[in-house]
């Protein structure tokens, strides 16, 4: 029995993992790498190439877990897929996009391998996943393999999978957070012992401010946009489209019931649009704070079509919670950033992860009067307005993921789902305090023994 990675790199890539039970076969994530282009953006599959898969398991929908799915269907027709409802329904939504996405790549870049599928295709793929409800057992194969999932707190229908026969029982933890956010309520996951845990280290080389607190956190958002309101300005959120959005807008109406901000008009645009209508239809189904609060219905929220990025107008006095989060270029959040940045009455604020080569990063940690280059092809802009950063982060922190692993006490720990740094801290800190434990920081492609 074997685990191996079909990321390309020790990195959050390409997430895609096998857990290959000598009798049956199954895959965890098929994700498409962030920064990659064409098929270096697709997990190297190649070592399982011609052979039978008996499940696809898939964690959640963000690109770096789902972006390539029907990439993989199309090589591994046989294999049933399985996911939750609310995660499949955002993930369909997310690969349909991907194709516009590939396809003005493809024309603007002339990147040949785009688009990897097309809206037909998805259609077709679709049509052949299967929806797993929580804490219930799927069967796969016919060798008593069995998988089942768990709420991982991270996104709508986010799960870490438990994959095991009658041996060896392996957890997944997927992209997880212990904790509740605001519409997201903390991860729900088994506390048993296993065999084998595959944990994310995304956190692993951020060390959490002691004093933080989510509470306190939302407060001082709250008093950048009152400030900024009060000032004459207006503030730019710019958000990831399946999650931070949906968190953003709803701590946006608890600041403005509680008299904290102004009502001010809130618009939001890019893919966000789309997918908080999806969280919306989930809003009475599922396990969350706020139940049955529609976001759209409830919010008086200023949508703009999502194609018509150049569309959204700048008043003053006004919050835009845009996407994408990192301010990727020919996104809604880049071009509007253009005339917005150079106004010092505005205020930027960051509200999740920025890649360093990313424009976001770049707003993040530049200086006032510093010039950016939001667009390779466009002039720099002048960064006049303020830039706040807070850390609303999706992910669970370090030493919660280190006391997690130690209640299960696997034998073996495989380190996936972050940079070299991130897994080094992990395999450092766990080597030392769980001694009886070996700890992997697996190399792509490399056959892990599991027992
Ligand atoms: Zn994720
Ligand atoms: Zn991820």
């Amino acid at each position: 029995m074997i685990f191996r990675t079909f990321t390309r790199d020790r990195e959050i890539g390409a997430n895609s993992y096998l857990i290959d039970f000598d009798h049956t076969r199954v895959v965890l994530d098929s994700g498409m790498h962030p920064k990659a282009e064409g098929l270096d953006a697709v997990p190297d599959w190649k070592s399982i190439e011609g052979q039978a898969v008996d499940a696809m398991l898939v964690s959640h929908a963000h690109l770096d877990h789902v972006g390539t799915l029907p990439v993989f269907q199309r090589h591994h027709p046989e294999a049933p897929v399985y996911l939750t409802e609310p995660c499949g329904m955002l993930a369909d939504a997310l690969l349909h996009n991907s194709v516009n996405v590939m396809s003005s790549k493809r024309e603007e870049h002339g990147i040949s391998d785009y688009p990897l599928f097309t809206h037909k295709e998805q259609e077709d793929r679709f049509g052949k996943w299967n929806f797993a409800s929580f804490n219930r057992p799927v069967h796969i194969g016919d060798n008593g393999v069995s998988a089942q999932f768990f709420d991982a707190g991270h996104n709508m229908g986010s799960a870490g999978i438990m994959i095991e026969d009658h041996d060896t029982r392996v957890f997944y933890t997927g992209d997880v957070n212990f904790e509740d956010a605001t519409i997201q309520r903390g991860a729900l996951f088994p506390e048993e012992q296993v065999d084998v845990l595959v944990m994310e280290t995304t956190r692993g080389h951020h060390p959490r401010d002691p004093g933080y607190n989510r509470a306190s956190e939302t407060e001082r958002l709250g008093q950048v946009i009152a400030e900024t309101i009060a000032g004459g300005g207006s503030v730019l959120i710019p958000v990831f489209a399946i999650g931070k959005t949906q968190e953003l807008l709803m701590m946006l109406h608890l600041l403005k019931t509680s008299g904290a901000i102004p009502k001010a008009p809130i618009s939001i645009g890019g893919l966000s649009t789309k997918m908080t209508t999806i969280y919306d239809r989930f809003a009475h189904r599922i396990r969350r704070q706020h139940a049955g609060f529609e976001l759209l219905k409830q919010m008086d929220l200023k949508v703009s079509a999502r194609r018509k990025r150049a569309e959204i107008q700048y008043h003053p006095g006004a919050i835009y919670a845009l996407s994408s989060g990192m301010m990727t270029e020919r996104t809604v959040s880049n071009e509007f950033a253009f005339k917005f940045l150079q106004n010092p009455k505005n205020s930027v604020c960051f509200v999740g992860y920025a890649d360093p080569e990313s424009p976001a990063y770049q707003i993040r940690n530049g200086q006032p009067g510093d010039m950016v280059q939001l667009n390779s092809e466009r002039p720099q802009v002048q960064l006049n307005s303020r830039v706040e950063t807070f850390d609303f982060s999706g992910h669970a922190d370090r030493e919660s993921l280190c006391d997690y692993a130690k209640r299960l006490q696997p034998k073996k720990i495989i380190l996936v789902h972050g940079d070299l740094a991130a897994q080094e801290w992990f395999r450092e800190r766990l080597a030392r305090e769980m001694p009886n434990t070996e700890v992997i920081g697996p190399q792509p492609g490399v056959a892990i023994p599991l027992r």
